[in-house]
C-alpha cells in the first residue's frame, strides 16, 4: 500500500530490470495451484509472513535465473532480518551487490485508506484506486486490458495486522 509494486514498475521499465515482487511469485503460485502455493495461501489471506525458508528459497531460485544479468529490482523482500543476512550472504557468493534501496514513507491512516479502494490487474500487476487513480475503463487494466480484482488481503482488519507485521517484523 505504500506503493512499492507501483513504483518498482516504473523503474524497472525505466532502467530495464528483472521485476522481483515475492508478493507477485506467492500469489502466481497461489492462482497456478502449485504445492507452493497451497503452502502459501493462509499466509497471505491473513497478510502474515511466509516463514524465511520458503521466502529465501523462492527469491535464489528467481534471481539464479539467466536473465537478471541485466539487473534486477526487489520488491516485498526482504521483509526480515534472517532475509536481510540471506540476502547479504547469497548477494557476496555471487559476487554481486545491491546499489540502493528506495524508502517510501507513507503514514498507516493513507495505508488504510489506499489499500480499501485498491484494485490491481492480475495478469500484468498494475495498480489503481477507485478515486485516486482510476482505470480509463471502470473495471479493466489500461495496460493490459484484463479484468480488475480486489485482493483478498485488502480488507481493513487483514491491512491493520499487515501493519503491525510490518512494525514487529520489518522495521528492525
Ligand atoms: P505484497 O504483495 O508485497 O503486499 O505481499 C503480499 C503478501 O505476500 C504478504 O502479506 C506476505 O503474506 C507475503 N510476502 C510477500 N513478500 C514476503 C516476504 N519477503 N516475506 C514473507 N512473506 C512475504
Amino acid at each position: 500500500g505504500a506503493g512499492k509494486g507501483t513504483q518498482a514498475m516504473n523503474l524497472v521499465d525505466q532502467y530495464d530490470l528483472v521485476h522481483v515482487s515475492t508478493g507477485d511469485l506467492f500469489r502466481a503460485n497461489i492462482k497456478n495451484e502449485t504445492e507452493l502455493g497451497k503452502q502459501v495461501q493462509s499466509y497471505l489471506s491473513s497478510g502474515k509472513l511466509v516463514p524465511d525458508e520458503l521466502t529465501i528459497a523462492l527469491v535464489w531460485d528467481r534471481l539464479d535465473q539467466d536473465d537478471t544479468q541485466k539487473g534486477f529490482l526487489l520488491d516485498g523482500f526482504p521483509r526480515t532480518i534472517a532475509q536481510a543476512e540471506a540476502l547479504d550472504q547469497g548477494l557476496e557468493e555471487r559476487g554481486m551487490k545491491i546499489d540502493a534501496a528506495v524508502c517510501i514513507d507513507v503514514p498507516s491512516p493513507v495505508l488504510v485508506e489506499r489499500l480499501a479502494g485498491r484494485r490491481v490487474c492480475p495478469e500484468c500487476g498494475a495498480s489503481y484506486h477507485i478515486k485516486d487513480n482510476p482505470p480509463k475503463k471502470e473495471g479493466i487494466c489500461d495496460r493490459c486490458g484484463a479484468a480488475l480484482e480486489q485482493r483478498k488481503d485488502d480488507t481493513e482488519e487483514t491491512v491493520k495486522d499487515r501493519i503491525d507485521v510490518y512494525h514487529k517484523n520489518t522495521e528492525p
